[in-house]
């Protein structure tokens, strides 16, 4: 999820211009009252967090498809709303300690202190035994920055450590990657997925908190207890993947050599060679494997005369579910991530029901599974999509309302990869608001909701939001707010909700523009193109 804003529909009833193919041009195009009561129905402790395959789940889907029936839109999967989305979901233990063989004192880590460690094989008991460690810089095999952490290195059966982001972020130097930008080889799923490829048997990244983009804590909430993933695809597999802390990481440097700030900066420079670090890995991870099948649900509103062409409107339904207490509360409702933008969807998707006609278009919502747990029921979806993806014409994704009122910006998280860009910034201006880039841009939103594996897969799309200048309040306020949500609510029990405690003015802005903005491409001709300098690029 993120976080972003915008509302005024008082003001845009008064300074927009009149909406088109809407009956009364007065009446809000959407409904606050609509968005708060399918949030406070989402969020509620009944949804017990929305865990895929939960009771969270049955209850809603079951309220999805409701609303959407009741809307009047059409299945989207040939008679039903649902896709069964095949996945294996993995209870995963990990030893208490793991105890690092180094020359002279041995080094203990602590679970949850230190790291946290899983198995994403589905296969029941995943040993690492004397395994070599060696600190691999980034990580990254990357042609085109003319970069490889590998390069002559045999890792095969050896245990990668390595550092989140890439090295544009610690240098800021803008001709390294994309500066201080995150690119996709910055994640850690590129991370793992890389060195097993390499043939390691487990890598570590070290956590940092302004490179990862979020506190210790959320490592430790994500990435312990029930974890999910599409069944195989025939990729290679790490035996062990996980997450270090800095200080855990420090330690471990330390006994081989105890330069470590030096490390880092060899680390960003081109032409590092990987440290061996003369220690070795001894660990597992346990599964339990149950194989189950959660699901997408997708409505339509059919296209009155190029039903064939679609606009694919996406938010994912799925939170984190039960998870140690904080506070008492052990409840991660998941109210902004992403009750709130699945709420925003169906205020959306109510809008479009109000068309006297429907566009020219078919017009997509297409609510998505297992998003917390790696962009699951959007992956399974651009693998097996019900419409064709040659024939989508962009992605509007929604993960997180602006939660504070009514914005002056519209950030846009991935500014610069399409001429989805251009078509927002036309509805912002509409609106009396000015587009900016993402100020963020090292935390690698654009690599964090589902819109992702639509670019991937070569459709443009678009995710943006307003709040981070407040319409009256300004930036500092906005900001304030922002740092609080992170800092205190984000990925916690307390990221919950009841009727009317956010001020959802910028939400309906927000609905507002994403609304018009895919009314638009629904009753235009056009096929938003790629920019050149995108790393998605793609002839259309
Ligand atoms: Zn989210």
């Amino acid at each position: 999820m993120r976080f972003l804003p915008c509302f005024l529909f008082l003001l845009l009833a008064s300074c927009g211009p009149a909406p088109e193919n809407v009956t009364d041009a007065n009446a809000p195009l959407i409904d606050s009252a609509t968005i708060d009561r399918h949030l406070a129905e989402l969020a509620s402790d009944r949804y017990g967090g929305r865990l895929p395959f939960s009771e969270g789940e049955t209850l809603t889907l079951d309220y999805l498809e409701t609303e959407l029936q009741a809307l009047g839109l059409s299945p989207g999967n040939g008679k039903g709303y649902r896709q069964e989305v095949p996945m294996i979901e993995i209870i995963g233990t990990s030893a208490e300690t793991i105890e690092i063989k180094a020359k002279g004192k041995n080094l203990l880590w602590k679970l949850g202190a230190d790291y946290m460690t899983y198995s994403d094989k589905a296969q029941e008991e995943n040993i690492v035994t004397q395994s070599d460690m060696i600190f691999a810089g980034f990580g990254i095999v990357a042609p085109e920055y003319g970069w490889n952490d590998y390069e002559g290195l045999d890792v095969k059966g050896k245990t990668v450590v390595v550092m989140v982001n890439d090295p544009g972020y610690y240098t800021e130097d803008t001709t390294l990657f994309k500066g201080k930008e995150m690119t996709y080889y910055g994640r850690w799923d590129y991370k793992y997925a890389e060195a097993a490829r390499q043939g390691a048997a487990a890598c570590l990244i070290i956590h940092e908190k302004g490179a990862a983009g979020y506190p210790w804590f959320v490592v430790e909430s994500s990435w312990s207890g029930t974890r999910l993933t599409l069944e195989e695809d025939g990729s290679p597999k790490l035996d062990l993947a996980g997450w270090i802390t800095l200080d855990a990481a420090r330690k471990l440097f330390a006994t081989t050599r105890p330069d470590v700030t030096g490390w880092f900066g060899l680390a960003t420079k081109p032409g590092f060679t990987a440290i061996p670090l003369n220690t070795q890995l001894n660990t597992w991870a346990k599964n339990e494997l149950r194989r189950d099948k959660s699901n997408n649900i997708i409505a339509t509103l059919p296209g009155a005369t190029r039903p064939e062409e679609y606009i694919v409107y996406t938010a994912h339904w799925d939170h984190i579910g039960v998870g140690p207490a904080v506070n008492g509360d052990s409840i991660y409702n998941g109210a902004l991530d992403n009750a709130s933008g699945t709420s925003q969807l169906l205020a959306i998707a109510e809008a479009y029901t109000k068309l006297p006609e429907p566009p020219a278009r078919t017009v997509v919502f297409l609510f998505v599974t297992a998003e917390e747990q790696g962009l699951w029921g959007s992956d399974y979806y651009v693998r097996n999509p019900i419409f064709p993806l040659a024939k989508t014409v962009a992605n509007i994704n929604i993960d997180g309302i602006n939660p504070i009122g009514p914005a002056k910006d519209l950030t846009i998280t991935g500014l610069g990869h399409s001429e989805m860009d251009d078509l927002a910034e036309t509805e912002a201006k509409a609106q009396g608001r000015y587009v900016q880039a993402d100020p963020e841009p090292e935390k690698g939103y654009f690599y964090r909701s589902d819109h992702f594996n639509f670019a991937k897969a070569g459709i443009p799309v678009l995710y943006a939001t307003g709040g981070y200048e407040h319409a009256t309040l300004g930036r500092d306020y906005a900001k304030g707010k922002q740092d609080e949500f992170v800092a205190t609510r984000y990925h916690q029990p307390s990221d919950q909700y009841a009727p009317g405690d956010w001020p959802l003015g910028g939400a309906v802005q927000d609905g507002e523009l994403l609304f018009k903005l895919g009314l638009g491409l629904a009753n235009g001709e056009g096929w938003p193109k790629w920019d050149r300098g995108s790393e998605f690029y793609r002839e259309r």
